[in-house]
């Protein structure tokens, strides 16, 4: 009895060590992020996640500069808000990972959540392809074949976590809105916060609106990058299909450390 309570109070407190390394480790890198004193290092890790040939070949083809143009948002982006840092960050294509990241369900409580996040680390720390530099953030890129007729899963990026996962299409035409989606998660890595409902898909008002301000208020035309949706009109919210048209609204650029002046 007394050796299975001493056993559990172990356990419990290896449990607390690991989260508070985690909790620390994640607390710095964040801080040294916010600051943007030197180029955030990010690596995409490329993932079959149907495993079918089309979607191979697509990870086959892939180069890092199809990424480019995130980071030439971020910069544009860090520009009105008078960040001098350049360049903000650099992306790294990692060979592709022969491993299923864990899932979660949408709707997940708390405690799923946690679990999950503690278990993506985990399994990031397990299923590493990468060899170079130790990055500050990992995205992991599940590709699905266009061909089949599925709607992607949700993506997800670890709020001040820096992992995300992201779902996309293996096909040149969905690059835009891949990059898009990216974006965003990386985004929520540095701090950022959804700026929409998430029952309804809908912008949050004024946060979640690129032109808050414009009159008559729509059509609006482009995207704030954490709402993702550009409300054209009432009933009808357009997926932006390149990062053009998105920008950094006032309050996510507060939220990862870019003060407006
Ligand atoms: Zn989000």
């Amino acid at each position: 009895m007394l050796k299975s309570s001493r056993f559990r109070l172990l356990r419990i407190i290896l449990l607390l060590i690991v989260l508070f390394v985690v909790a620390m480790n994640t607390w710095l890198t964040d801080v040294r992020i916010q600051a943007w004193e030197r180029p955030v290092w990010v690596v995409l890790y490329p993932i079959n996640a149907d495993g079918r040939t089309d979607t191979e070949a697509y990870i086959d083809a892939l180069r890092v500069d199809h990424f480019t143009e995130i980071g030439a948002f971020l910069q544009r982006e860090a520009s009105r808000y008078h960040v001098e840092q350049n360049p903000l960050a650099e992306f790294y294509l990692a060979p592709e990972l022969y491993a299923q990241p864990p899932e979660i369900e949408v709707g997940a409580g708390l405690l799923d959540r946690v679990f999950w996040s503690l278990h993506m680390r985990w399994w990031s720390w397990r299923h590493d392809s990468w060899q170079g530099l130790e990055p500050d953030v990992r995205i992991y890129l599940r590709y699905f074949s266009p061909q089949e007729d599925r709607p992607l899963s949700h993506s997800l990026g670890l709020q001040k976590g820096m992992i995300g996962l992201v779902n996309g299409f293996a096909g040149v035409d969905y690059r835009g809105m891949t990059n898009f989606v990216i974006a965003h998660e990386l985004l929520h890595t540095f701090g950022a916060s959804d700026k929409y409902d998430l029952e309804t898909n809908e912008p949050i008002y004024p946060d979640g609106y690129a032109d808050p301000q414009q009159k008559p208020l729509l059509p609006q035309t482009r995207a704030e990058v954490m709402s993702g949706r550009i409300k054209v009109s009432p009933s009808w919210l357009l997926m932006p299909q390149t990062l053009d048209n998105v920008i950094v609204g006032p309050k996510t650029a507060r939220e990862i450390g870019w003060f407006p002046h």
